[in-house]
């Protein structure tokens, strides 16, 4: 089982507006509501491909009810309750553009952290790989990941993680590593302090420093631009096809499932760099954040190329 891991889920709001008028009253009449967090995009991803799949995290209030209520389809849930609510997401989609007002959420307690930990180890046996996707609630300390990966690497599991900041600063310092992790560029470029480019020889230079020993697979996504990889001491460039896009959005969590799926399944780098590849473009172009058309999968993966460099 594949399980993923959401701290700070969302209930994610989309008001449509014609027009989005400033200190005045708007009226928004087709509301949609969905259970939101980086970490649900990967479980979505998951089932759509048919994988064994089952998401934790922290939820808590009424919002934590719907979205236990409106998880993806065919997944498993296991949910650690907490006093604080569940928070709110708010995209107001107007003129062509998308403002966003994004609350915080709860504050996490550290009867609660501890809580959760010991439901999360309860997990660790039926899990293969672990997914930890996004940001850290208020209340837990920056190592929590850590803590995550540490436990899971007791049980023989693999981890990958997506998360950015001090979080996977923590993550890299520690002497506990996850088994993968997927900056983009400009994750890379707050990582170091300095702009990281595309180009293949600053990123090999990059992926090289010593912030990165220790670490199996760091794929760096590059949006149009497929991916650059780095397994162990082998490098790779992953090229990829032009298409048509709907919504990039979520690609770089679709991508996060692809390298999940690949672990679980132990494929070889090649499999694995073209499963995360195309899962990223399948999400790129559907307008659902978050989905894949898994009947274009086998067409496009036969157009990716990967090489060493
Ligand atoms: P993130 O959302 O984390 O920034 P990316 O935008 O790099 O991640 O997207 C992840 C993957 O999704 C890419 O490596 C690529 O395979 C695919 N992808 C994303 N955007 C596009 C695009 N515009 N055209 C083709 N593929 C894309």
């Amino acid at each position: 089982m594949i399980l993923t891991v959401t701290m700070n889920p969302s209930i994610d709001i989309s008001y449509p507006l014609d027009v989005f008028e400033l200190d005045t009253v708007n009226r928004v009449a087709e509301v949609s509501k969905t259970a939101g967090g980086k970490g649900l995009n990967v479980t979505r991803v998951l089932a759509e491909i048919g994988d064994n799949v089952a998401g934790t995290g922290l939820i808590g209030g009424t919002n934590g009810d719907f979205l236990l209520q409106h998880l993806p389809q065919n997944t498993q849930a296991y949910f650690y309750e907490i006093a604080g609510d569940t928070r709110n997401c708010i995209a107001i989609l107007h003129e062509g553009q998308q403002t966003e007002i994004l609350e915080a959420g709860p504050t996490i307690a550290p009867e609660e952290a501890n809580g959760f930990l010991h439901h999360y180890q309860s997990l660790m046996k039926a899990t293969d790989v672990v997914a930890i996707s996004g940001s850290l609630p208020a209340g837990l300390p920056t190592d929590f990941y850590v803590q995550l990966v540490e436990i899971a690497h007791q049980f023989g599991n693999k981890v990958v993680l997506d998360c950015s900041g001090a979080a996977l600063q923590a993550a890299l310092e520690s002497p506990v590593k996850p088994t993968a992790i997927k900056p983009n560029n400009e994750e890379l470029s707050q990582l170091l302090g300095r702009e990281v480019s595309k180009d293949l020889n600053e990123l090999k230079e990059v992926l090289s420093e010593p912030l990165f020993d220790g670490i199996e697979w760091i794929i760096v996504s590059l949006g149009a631009g497929g991916a650059f990889a780095k397994h162990w001491d082998t490098f790779y460039k992953v090229d990829i096809p032009k298409i048509e896009v709907a919504n990039p959005v979520g690609s770089g969590d679709s991508t996060v499932a692809g390298i999940s799926s690949a672990l679980s399944h132990q494929v070889d780098d090649q499999s694995l760099l073209k499963k995360a590849n195309v899962l990223g473009m399948l999400n790129a172009q559907e307008k659902m954040t978050g989905h894949v058309n898994v009947s274009n999968y086998d067409t496009l993966y036969n157009q990716i190329t990967v090489k060493e460099v």
